[in-house]
């Protein structure tokens, strides 16, 4: 038989991504996991006849600086204007949000003199403690129902997208930070040279700006293929992140690992000219696992997509035996990573009858796609499945333990992260 080859014409122009930081072009795919709903938008009932849209997943990785990326399919302003993310309602991110504001007062001596400035500031979550050690701060966010949560709660917001423009805005009026921070927020940038250029305007001369995000070699190492959606852009390893702050001005000059969504890292950077700030080695020791690793070569990025599909055969596997054998399964959690996991496996509510979630905003609504419906956590006590899928495996332990009392009609745990496991 035949098999149909592209001519070479269509072939090269297959090739019409540009790498979002250096403008290589993208042909190397990291993983393909098809179509996808965007992760979150949680429909209500009277939202099911006006239809979805799906937007592939493909994820490439540039080989020129390696930034794993995937294209910006739906813009920023539609995903973020109107987010349901509030990151208010898990315990352990809020400690771990405590100890940093902690931390950072300590360690760079902030006080009612400073100003700490927070990108991608949510609801409040964070600031909240600087509010507390009378730090004078600010939050930039540019969605307004989230916003809106934070004012009310005594945190200055702006309602705004960030980047060069506010950033002189804010330089202009004599608003440069001692501190400028960012959590998970550099993935969900699509105008990324843009972005961190801003950052940088916003410093003081001997500013401290710190990033977290989810690193990459942890997302290989332990398969957390799940991370990937429509909002999150680009997936960085050290290496890149040094070389995109250097394209800007800035420096690395720390860097903490964290357990933070799967593991994580904390960058801590500077302007170039800063001489206060003290070089430590981890981050050259990171770098360094990161070349063991590959990472610095286009074959470290294979491998992935191999392990991303056993793990789709084995958690369908369980699932159809467990429907086989007529045991009842439900959800704990609607994180965005669950659309992505159970869009990939391509599992309904044929298979998962229903999910919970502690956020009041998602209770009677829907998972985005399948439509596995929502409810509140009390659900599981009264129903008594057989089985409880926990689709926030970041928060695992946390919620295995508020969730004990299955134990009592026999129900166990599954985790399908970073394969697939039942206790
Ligand atoms: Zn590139």
């Amino acid at each position: 038989m035949a098999t149909m080859t592209l001519p070479a014409e269509t072939q090269q122009q297959a090739v019409t991504q540009r790498c979002r930081f250096c403008g290589a072009g993208l042909q190397r795919t990291f993983v393909d996991l098809g179509l996808s709903p965007l992760c979150e938008t949680y429909p209500a009932l009277a939202d099911f006849n006006r239809g979805e849209t799906y937007y592939p997943l493909h994820v490439y990785v540039c080989e020129n600086c390696f930034l794993v990326q995937l294209e910006e399919y739906e813009s920023a302003e539609n995903i973020f204007g109107d987010y349901a993310y509030f990151s208010s309602y898990s315990d352990s991110w809020l400690k771990h949000c405590e100890d940093y504001c902690n931390k950072m007062a300590t360690r760079f001596r902030l006080n009612e003199r400073s100003f700490v400035v927070e990108v991608a500031s949510n609801d409040g979550y964070l600031l909240q403690y600087f509010a507390r050690q009378k730090v004078p701060m600010l939050g930039i966010e540019p969605a307004a129902n989230v916003a809106k949560v934070a004012i009310e709660k005594g945190v200055p917001t702006l309602v705004r997208f960030f980047g060069t423009e506010l950033a002189r805005e804010l330089a202009a009026e004599g608003r440069c930070a001692d501190l400028v921070l960012g959590n998970n927020v550099l993935a969900q940038v699509p105008d990324l040279n843009d972005f961190v250029e801003g950052l940088k305007i916003l410093l003081k001369p001997e500013g401290v700006l710190t990033l977290e995000f989810p690193h990459l070699l942890k997302l290989i190492e332990l398969n957390e293929f799940d991370t990937i959606y429509h909002e999150h852009y680009s997936y960085f390893s050290m290496l890149t992140t040094v070389r995109i702050m250097q394209a800007h001005g800035l420096k690395v000059f720390d860097v903490e690992k964290l357990k933070s969504h799967g593991g994580s890292i904390r960058v801590y950077a500077c302007r170039d000219e800063s001489r206060t700030h003290k070089f430590n080695p981890t981050v050259e020791e990171l770098i360094a696992e990161e070349r063991k690793a590959g990472l610095d070569t286009p074959e470290g990025y294979e491998g992935f997509a191999r392990q991303v599909k056993q793990t789709k055969i084995a958690l369908v596997e369980f699932l159809l035996t467990a429907a086989r054998q007529g045991k009842s399964v439900a959800g704990y959690g609607a994180p965005g990573k669950s659309a992505t996991l159970l869009h990939y496996c391509g599992i309904g509510k044929d298979l998962i009858e229903y999910t919970v979630d502690r956020s009041p905003y998602k209770q009677g609504r829907f998972l985005p796609g399948n439509h596995i419906p929502i409810f509140h956590p009390d659900r599981i006590r009264e129903t008594k499945p057989d089985y409880v899928v926990i689709f926030p495996w970041n928060l695992k332990e946390e919620i295995k333990q508020q969730l004990q009392f299955i134990r009592e009609w026999g129900g166990r745990f599954v985790l399908p992260i970073p394969k697939v496991t039942v206790d």
